[in-house]
Parts: structure tokens; sequence; C-alpha cells
């Protein structure tokens, strides 16, 4: 692989620093929240700037941008992209980056005078953070044909507005899709949004995958008692069942393979300082890149809650209130960014992706991967996530060069 032809950094970033003007926050970082005025002028960002590169504009149905460069042949499109909706107080970085590299990139063989076998194509899903409407990776669900438009219209968001009045209010007809533009493969580059990266010194997360999530939401029912009064062994501890639970989620995470378990909320009742607690509520969020490690932590967690409960004679109930299995993108598709990186004599390292990305869902549609860069201290989600802008044009690069190799020259 020749590696000659290169992105042009500075022109990226300036990109970057265009489209985080749109919903600029007074302390720094974005609010674009999905399908807000914010996100409309983002959008028409993304738009006009596909038009000046003189790309075929598609628009469906409900919203998702993709911007097409011809082929010398027809057929399926290899495509990259990400989101450009952002979280309540986001970076710029996060979505941005995946949308703007790939954008940088047509204009990089637009200048090159490239024109590859297949078409290319950059797309900018819609609200993919959900953090506005659920669920989130709307747009590349409804790509997918896992979600309807009559069924997008007429969820609420945060703040009680129905999605089918935005979408008109957007000009956003509705019903059509992608279609007649069918989708060969998809590559996204994104940041970490994790501090593995960068704690190893690596220039590049060539990502094989997304792990699997379960969110599991406990009840303890137990009984009130004095704290000074009632004896240890006459007590119904709703309290010290879920204390032992969140030790249990630590030796899961140490013993399997793998696995991530968290306790990320807990509630006492009645919550006093001299009361053994007659109730506590806490969740449980068990992630594995493998299905069955998952199932076997899901198992083990129930057996162990089941068995400390009953010791002390406190009742259990539980919710299972998110099931996504993991994710294992293309084997072929993983193998031609390892290639762009080790032409590049880029760092990298093999990995899989904690959070959720529109990637994980076009997996069902078509052979998919993804190129992650660093973020500084793990930071995401926060005005302050940053990305250094050599990682950036690295990536970039990353993402330019494993696009030529699929579409062809
Ligand atoms: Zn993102």
């Amino acid at each position: 692989m020749q590696t000659t032809l290169r992105i042009n950094g500075a022109r990226l970033l300036k990109s970057i620093d265009e489209l985080a003007q749109i919903g600029a926050l007074e302390r720094g970082g974005v609010c674009r929240l999905a399908f807000t005025a914010a996100d409309k002028a983002g959008r028409e960002y993304v738009e006009s700037h596909m038009r000046s590169l003189g790309l075929q504009v598609r628009v469906d149905g409900i919203g998702n941008l993709m911007g097409i460069r011809a082929g010398r042949e027809q057929g399926p499109i290899v495509a990259c992209g990400s989101h450009s909706d952002t979280v309540a107080t986001g970076g710029r970085f996060d979505g941005s980056v995946g949308v703007l590299a790939g954008l940088e990139a047509m204009e990089t063989l637009n200048l090159a005078q490239v024109t590859t076998r297949r078409p290319l194509a950059v797309i900018d899903f819609v609200n993919e953070e959900g953090a506005r409407f659920m669920p989130d990776m709307m747009g590349s669900l409804f790509v997918r044909g896992d979600l309807k438009i009559v069924e997008a219209r007429g969820i609420a968001g945060i703040d009680g507005i129905r999605l089918g009045e935005d979408l008109d209010r957007f000009g956003f007809p509705g019903g059509d899709d992608f279609g007649k533009d069918p989708i060969g493969c998809y590559l996204e580059l994104h940041i970490e949004q994790g501090p593995v990266l960068e704690q190893e010194k690596i220039n590049i997360g060539v990502v094989e995958g997304v792990q699997g999530i379960r969110w599991i939401a406990f009840t303890l029912l137990g009984a009130t008692a004095h704290a000074g009064a009632t004896p240890i062994h006459l007590r119904h501890d709703a309290g010290y069942v879920a204390g032992e639970i969140v030790r249990c989620a630590r030796r899961l995470s140490l013993e399997i393979e793998g696995q991530r378990a968290t306790v990320g909320s807990m509630s006492f009742s009645p919550n006093l300082v001299n009361v053994v607690p007659e109730e506590a509520r806490l969740t449980v969020d068990l992630r594995n890149p493998d299905a069955a490690r998952l199932q076997q932590a899901e198992d083990e967690l129930n057996r162990f809650v089941n068995q400390t409960a009953a010791a002390e004679r406190v009742l259990v109930e539980r919710e299972k209130r998110v099931d996504v299995p993991p994710v294992v993108f293309d084997r072929s598709m993983v193998d031609a960014v390892d290639v762009a990186v080790q032409a590049f004599g880029y760092s990298s390292m093999r990995m899989i992706s904690g959070a959720g990305h529109d990637a994980q869902i076009m997996a069902k549609v078509c052979p998919t991967a993804m190129v992650f860069v660093p973020s500084r201290g793990g930071i995401s989600h926060n005005i302050h996530e940053y990305t250094a802008p050599e990682d950036i044009e690295r990536g970039a690069n990353v993402l330019l060069h494993t696009l030529l190799a699929l579409a062809g020259e």
C-alpha cells in the first residue's frame, strides 16, 4: 500500500473547529441535542460541506445524511461516517471527527483527482446519542430497518415534544430510505472515549467489536429495625445484601475473562443513620465482548443474590432493563484497517469498544469495522473532551487508506 496520499490535518481541524462553533457552550464544549435548532444547523453545515465537495447528497426519511462520491463503476457503496449530534454538555470530537474526517478524505481524493472503482460515501447519522429521544443510535436503526418512521414519530423527547413534530419542522418527510444506494460496507472513525490508548501510548485502536451490555435493576425488601437494639442474627438487612452485591460485581470482573460489572446506583430506605434499611434499590451493569461469558456473569450474579438474600431472609425483585448482545466486526474489514495502520507505521492495538456506536447497528447491514484514536484522560461526553491534532490526523489517514483499499483505485 502506498501512503503518499495524505489528508490535510490543518484543514480537517479547521472544519472540526467550525462545526464546534454551532451550539457552542460558554465554558467550552457543545450542545447539539438531536433535532434541536443547533443540531439542524450542524447538519446544514455538514450538508453544505458535502455539496461543496461535489458529493451527491441523499437525505432519508428520518434525516440521515449521505454524501456519495461516484466511482468508475456502480454498485454497493464503500461508506464511512459517524454522527454530528451531541449530549447536552458534549465535546467537539465525539462523532464529529468521524463525519468530518470522512469529508476530508473525499476532499483529499478530489484534489489528487483520484476516482475509485466503487462509489464512496460519508454518512452523518441522526440522533446517535439518544440524549433527547430514546433509543440511541436511532438513525442507524432506521437504516437497518429496525425502526419504522411511524414508530419514530410517536417517540416523546425529554422535553415532551414528539419526534414527528421536529421531523416536520426539519422538513424530513419520512418514509424514504437510502434504498437505491445500497451500502456495501461501513467504516467508522471515532474517539476512544476511554483511557486505554493514552495509557498504553498507542496511536490507533483497531476495533474488533463492541461489548454486550445488560442492565439489571434489583429491589431488595427486608425489614426496618433499630441499629442498636436488634442483634445481627435477627435482622433482615437489605443494605447488607446490597453491599455484598457490590463485592460480587468486583469478583465477577476479576474472575470472568473480559468481564466488567458495575453497581452504579444504589439507594436505601428509610436511609437513616441508626436504622437497618428495609429496602435497597441498586443497578448492575454487566459488559462482556463474549456472549457466553456475559451470560455466565449474569447467572453467577443471580445465584449469588438469591443465596445471600435467602440467608438474610430478604426478598428479591429483579428487572432486566437493557440486553444488547455483543457485536463482532467483520474480520476482513478489521484486517483492512490493520494493513493501512501498518503501512503508515503507526503503533496500534486490537480492542473492543466499551461504548455504543452506529457501527454496531450497521454490522448487521454490511461488513463493518471501527478505528479509534486516543481520548485524553479517557474523558468524553464532557466539555473537556480532547483528542490531539496529530492523533486525529493519523486516524483520518488510516480512514482514507482503508477506504481506498476497500473501494479500489
Ligand atoms: Zn459518538
